[in-house]
Parts: structure tokens; sequence; C-alpha cells
């Protein structure tokens, strides 16, 4: 098994993402005893090493009660600090310094995804990169070409094993639960597939807005910033082909078979939308057209799924913060019973929550008591009520740290994924604008208006102990 990194360097320590999940996430992992190397700091903003360990305690406090006072000042106590332009050969001379004897470093790299290839070269130049690992953070590119090239770039430096692309919705409890429930069940597999499958959805919406990030928005839109990555990968594991073997090489093999049949979208496929007023926010262009919600019908080109379509919606400023999976199964061929509902409609699905909690559901039609043959439509609910112990960010730190690459994106899927929105990106699309607190614009709901319509993801009650 790979050797286990001996040091941990963070690139961009003084960012956002360092401040709201990177030092909360090392917190974490310092109470579970799971950090024990050095964690190297890296940005220009001449900082003391003291400022930079209450940077670190701020943003631990800020993200929830301080409760191992002993974790934190070990945490602490191992960070170090590197100042300099990632530009300059000599700020990869002072890390080489700070590294010591650490020969397996992890580099992770929290900077604009502009500067990933000028950190991953210097790093290569200064001979930093030979048994170390580099832990890239979404996005992986902004279409085909940049994410081709960036893979070419890193690894010209790094073997393809040493190279964990983030994508951090994987490490979601519910996300991997839907891999586990897929293949540690045996009474899915007989109708998982175009026979029985009449459509499936997937909502990833937000209540609110841009916020802060505007600037980095404009760079990116909906599709860029959650659909291409995080709602994808999602339809891969639901449409994957069994994996043949235990390993998570099988599980990569099937999501990027999954990717390469999806047919490319096409303009009529997707549906572009803005929020009103998301032009006056902070970083926003006063005529921007990036797109902040985005509805989309997608095919996959495979035995099990052919005909039947994905519809991908997910945006800003909509009526509930909720990601959700409907798969919804063709209704009965015959309608035995008066309160049925008309053949055709659906009766029976399968819903998986995602968040703000990770549950299953099964909808069927149950009797009600009496004399008639009546009913109504309940949901068998399951779920896991446990808190999650970790963060997303804290278990992919540690695997990747570890090198196991079970949860990151491999360098055919990610590209596979940019061929599929290739064709949309090409071609402009205009906006259309929706108010804040709905659910988006209109043209979102005809796109679908023919498979039933957008569920709305449920407010799900406290289950009962
Ligand atoms: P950020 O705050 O804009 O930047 C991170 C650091 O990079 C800054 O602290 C700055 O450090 C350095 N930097 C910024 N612009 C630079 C420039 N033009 N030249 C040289 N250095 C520059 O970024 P972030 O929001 O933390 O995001 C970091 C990475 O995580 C990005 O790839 C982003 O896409 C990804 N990500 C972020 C979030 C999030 O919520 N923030 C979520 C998911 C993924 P110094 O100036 O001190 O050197």
């Amino acid at each position: 098994d790979a050797a286990d990194s001996d040091a941990l360097v963070l690139f961009g320590v003084t960012g956002d993402l360092a401040r709201k999940k990177i030092f909360p996430a090392l917190y974490a992992m310092a109470k579970l005893g799971t950090l024990q190397v050095p964690v190297i700091g890296v940005a220009s903003s001449k900082l003391s090493l003291a400022q930079l360990r209450k940077r670190a305690e701020e943003s631990v406090k800020a993200a929830g009660k301080i409760d191992d006072r002993a974790a934190l000042r070990r945490l602490l106590s191992q960070l170090r600090y590197v100042d300099g332009n990632y530009n300059d050969p000599e700020t990869f001379k002072a890390l080489g310094k700070a590294l010591g004897d650490a020969r397996r470093p992890a580099y992770y790299l929290a900077i604009p995804p502009a500067l990933f290839a000028t950190v991953i070269k210097g790093l290569g130049a200064a001979g930093l990169a030979e048994q170390a690992r580099v832990i890239v953070e979404k996005p992986f590119g902004r279409d085909l070409a940049s994410a081709r090239e960036l893979n070419r770039v890193a690894r010209e430096v790094f073997p393809e094993d040493a190279i964990f692309r983030i994508d951090h919705f994987l490490a979601k409890e519910a996300i991997m639960n839907i891999l586990y429930f897929r293949f540690a069940n045996s009474f899915l597999e007989p109708i998982w597939n175009r026979n029985y499958v009449a459509s499936v959805q997937i909502t990833l919406s937000e209540s609110f807005g841009v916020e802060s990030r505007g600037a980095f928005y404009e760079t990116a839109g909906c599709l860029r910033d959650v659909v291409q990555n995080h709602l994808f990968q999602i339809v891969a594991l639901l449409a994957m082909e069994p994996p043949t073997y235990r390993g998570f090489g099988a599980v990569h093999g099937e999501a990027t078979d999954v990717f390469q049949a999806m047919r490319p979208l096409e303009v009529g496929d997707l549906v572009r939308g803005q929020y009103a007023g998301y032009r006056k926010e902070p970083g926003v262009a006063k005529k921007s057209d990036v797109e902040t919600f985005c509805a989309l019908r997608l095919y996959i080109d495979s035995w099990r799924w052919q005909g039947v379509p994905w519809y991908l919606r997910s945006g800003k400023c909509l009526a509930q913060t909720a990601a959700e999976v409907i798969v919804q199964l063709k209704p009965p061929p015959q309608q035995l019973f008066a309160d049925s509902a008309p053949v055709g409609a659906p009766t029976n699905y399968l819903r998986f929550r995602i968040a703000p909690n990770s549950a299953v559901a099964l909808a069927a039609r149950v009797k009600r008591a009496g004399r008639e043959y009546a009913g109504s439509q309940q949901e068998l609910y399951l779920s896991d009520e446990r808190p999650t112990e970790q963060a997303p960010y804290a278990r992919l730190l540690g695997d990747a740290m570890a090198g196991n690459a079970a949860l990151f994106t491999r360098e055919d899927a990610v590209e596979a994924a940019w061929a599929v929105v290739e064709p949309v990106l090409a071609k402009h699309q205009a906006t259309v604008p929706y108010k804040r607190g709905s659910w988006g614009p209109k043209q979102a709901d005809a796109l679908i208006a023919g498979d039933g319509g957008w569920f709305e993801p449920k407010l799900d009650a406290a289950p009962s102990k």
C-alpha cells in the first residue's frame, strides 16, 4: 500500500476556502489524531506565523465550538508559514527548506484555478514533486480544452495516482450511500433500467445568492460550478453498471463509462436562468449573462438507460436549500382501482435525499382501512439519523494523504464529463430572468412537463424513534 504523506502543504492558506473549510477540517483531524505531520501554509500576504495561527484559531471557532483545546493546540503547533509569489522560484526554494526531512508531502492547491498550472510547474522545477501528491480543488478546467491542458501539465509533473482531484460531493454521506444502497441490496437491480424506470430527476437548490463570491461566480456560472461536476457524479453513481471487482478502480471505471455514454447536450436540452438582482451583486458585471440557474435534460446512450430522460436542475435564490434525486418508476399497466392514479401518472418512485439530511424513501400506494379499495401514496422512509462524524474535507484530506483515491475523480472521467457540456458552452444561449424564492424560470418546467413535472423537495419530518 502507498505510504502516508509526511507533510501537508496548503497553497492559498489565506483564502476563503482555507478559512471556511480547511482549518475546521484540520481541527477535526487533529481531534481524531489523524493529522500528525507538519502543516505548511503558503501565501503572499506576508503573514507572521503568529498571525497565521490566529487566523486558524478564528476559523475553527467560526465553524463551531472548540471542544478539544489540546487538539487545537496541537494543530497550531504543527503550522508553518512560507511567504512568496507563485511565479517566483525562490518561493519553492523556501518551501523546500520548510519541508525539512519530509520526503512525501501532499500539496493542496486551494488557490484560484488560473494558478494551478503555475504552482504545479513550480513544484516540478524545484524538484519537490518526486514521491509527493497533489490535491487539486475544483474547478478542474472550465471546458474540455482547459481540462485537457491542466491534466497534461499535471501529468508532466505527477503520475496519475499522485493526483487527487476534489469533488467534495463524493465524500458526502448521502452520496456514498447511493453506491452502497445500489450494490449492497439485491431488490433494486432487476428494475434499475429502461424497462422500469420512466425518468430520473435531480434537484440541487440553494435559497441564497452568490453572497461575497460574485467575482468568482462570474467566471463559472451554474453549469460549470455544480452541474458538470457534482450533479454528473450523482448521475454516474445512479447509472453505472455494477463494478465487477472490489476496489475503487472498478468504480472509477464504471463512472467513466457513464460519462462517455452521456449524449452531448444540445441547445434545446438546456434552460439558463438568472435571479432578479444578480447584476447588482458585488463583483458582478452590469450586463452579466452568467447563469445562476440551469435545468437540463440528459440521455445516457447505454443498453440499460436508452430512452430514459435524466432531468437535472440547480440554482441559487430558489425556494429551498435542498438536494434530492427522484427515480420515477413506470406506472402499473392497468388501472384496477377507482382511486388509482390515472394510467401514466406516477405511483412509485425512489427518493434519495442528499441534503440537508441523508435518507432513501420508496413511494407506493397503500390501501386505507375500510370496505373500499381506496388508498394513498405513502413513503417507506429509511435513514441513519446519527450525525455524520466527519465533514467531507477532513475525510478527503485524510484519504489523499493516505494515498486513497476512491473519492477523487480520475483524469478520463473529468474530460468525458466536460465533453458532454462542451456543445452548449460553445453555443451561447441567453439567460431567462427568474424571481428570487421561485423554482427558476417557467422554461425549466416546460422542459420536464412531458414527464410529470419537477418534484418539490420534501421537508422531511423527523422520523419517529
Ligand atoms: P481565494 O480566497 O480567492 O484565493 C485563495 C488564495 O490565493 C488567496 O488567499 C491569495 O493568497 C491567493 N490569490 C488569490 N488571487 C491571487 C492572484 N491573482 N495571484 C496570486 N495569488 C492569489 O480562493 P478560495 O475561495 O479560497 O478558493 C480556492 C480554491 O478552492 C479555488 O480553486 C476555488 O475554486 C476552490 N473552492 C472554493 C470554495 C469556497 O467556498 N471558497 C468552494 C469550493 C472550491 P495570497 O494573496 O495571500 O497569496
